[in-house]
């Protein structure tokens, strides 16, 4: 079965483009992606259903039953995208979708319209080629993967049966078989309100007294440094956002900053913030005006699956067959929605999609199309080994 000759261009550019030509950020947009998505889908001759997550922001799910005796397969696409941010300062209309000089703009482009194509024309080849194939194949366009991760939260509370899945984020050309994850929290300082006329290095400003947390912060930043998770690197601190005081001639009374801190597989959101109470504790010690708080806000986990799981070699495989090479597994530096499917969903993942994870997010947004011709016929390879050799 070649599917080299089978997998065309022009099939995965054209519905990439018509992917990209609906908007689907935060704001609307997922409705329509799932029911355009839902026809193609139903049109292949698989079981859909959107799956309400809010009012009007549904994910898709679309299965395929072979035989009895087979493996199952996930893919795992987010149908949402960041919004394009200040429109003048693109070159290229972001919702246009224009090829040029082998490569498509457009939001969405690399992260992930593209890959959704090429899932999808790949699931095509299997389904159009392949006379009896066993198990299972899924696929999960799911909803807000770049704000909250709900989409695929409301897939694995479902309990959906696989064996395995692939999530198709940008993953360099590698394979990831873990990820980074995501702890943001809010700190907050007090002081007491007085006329700044008053103000002395006696007084009590809830500014000063975040600035010296913060120089605790930035000495844990350079720790962090310090630390390594050989897939993935050093785990990180920032501080994104301050807030605080009422006017420049009042002492200020309160002050809040928020904090993005990038966690490792190994650890544990709740023993960072304690780890960092006690640190805050300890200069409280030394000025009792660093009356502090900390709130978490939200995480989204790390994770990290072993080299050994099926589906890391599966991947590996069908790369060296497909490309020939040999992949680097490795793992990536921003959160996805692998993490829940591996963490709360007991299913064994890897990222693996076209592109660039530095060209998504961006202005003038692309994808090179001979990167989703690639991921489109690895997943075929994938697909057809698992489906068709047990
Ligand atoms: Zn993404």
């Amino acid at each position: 079965m070649d599917i080299k000759s089978k997998i065309k261009e022009e099939d995965i550019t054209n519905l990439a483009q018509k992917l990209i030509r609906i908007p689907s950020d935060e704001i609307a947009g997922e409705q329509e992606v799932c029911e355009y998505l839902s026809d193609i889908l139903k049109s292949l001759g698989m079981k859909v259903r959107l799956q309400e997550v809010l009012p009007k922001r549904p994910n898709i799910i679309a299965e395929v039953f072979g035989g009895n005796n087979g493996k199952s397969i996930m893919f795992n696409g987010h149908i949402d995208t960041v919004p394009i941010g200040n429109i003048e300062k693109w070159n290229t209309d972001p919702y246009k979708a224009i090829i040029k000089d082998n490569k498509l703009f457009g939001r969405g482009a690399t992260d992930m319209k593209g890959s959704i194509a090429s899932m999808i024309i790949a699931i095509k080849y299997i389904m159009n080629n392949v006379e009896n194939f066993n198990g299972k194949i899924i696929f999960t366009g799911v909803m807000a993967e770049e704000t909250t991760g709900l989409g695929t939260q409301k897939v694995v509370e479902e309990k959906i049966k696989t064996d395995m899945a692939i999530v198709g984020e940008p993953s360099d050309e590698k394979i990831y078989r873990a990820h980074k994850g995501t702890l943001w929290f809010n700190i907050f300082t007090y002081g007491k309100l007085e006329h700044s006329s008053e103000s002395d290095t006696e007084s009590n400003n809830a500014i000063i007294n975040m600035m010296k947390l913060i120089e605790e912060i930035n000495k844990i930043s350079k720790e962090l440094e310090g630390k390594n998770n050989s897939l993935v690197g050093h785990p990180s601190i920032n501080v994104g956002l301050i807030e605080g005081g009422t006017k420049q001639n009042m002492i200020a009374d309160s002050c809040k900053v928020s904090i993005d801190r990038r966690i490792l597989p190994e650890e544990e959101p709740n023993e960072i913030l304690d780890e960092l109470r006690v640190r805050f504790d300890n200069l409280r010690l030394i000025d009792n005006r660093l009356k502090f708080n900390i709130e978490k806000d939200t995480v989204r986990e790390a994770v990290e699956v072993s080299e050994s799981e099926p589906i890391v070699q599966e991947v590996k495989r069908a790369v060296n067959k497909i490309l020939n090479i040999n992949p680097i597994v490795s793992g990536m530096k921003a959160t996805t929605d692998m993490s829940i499917l591996v963490n709360q969903g007991n299913i064994p993942s890897v990222i693996y999609g076209p592109g660039f994870i530095k060209q998504a997010h961006t202005i003038d947004e692309f994808i090179e199309v001979e990167r989703l011709v690639e991921s489109s016929q690895v997943y075929a390879e994938v697909l057809l080994n698992i489906l068709t050799n047990n």
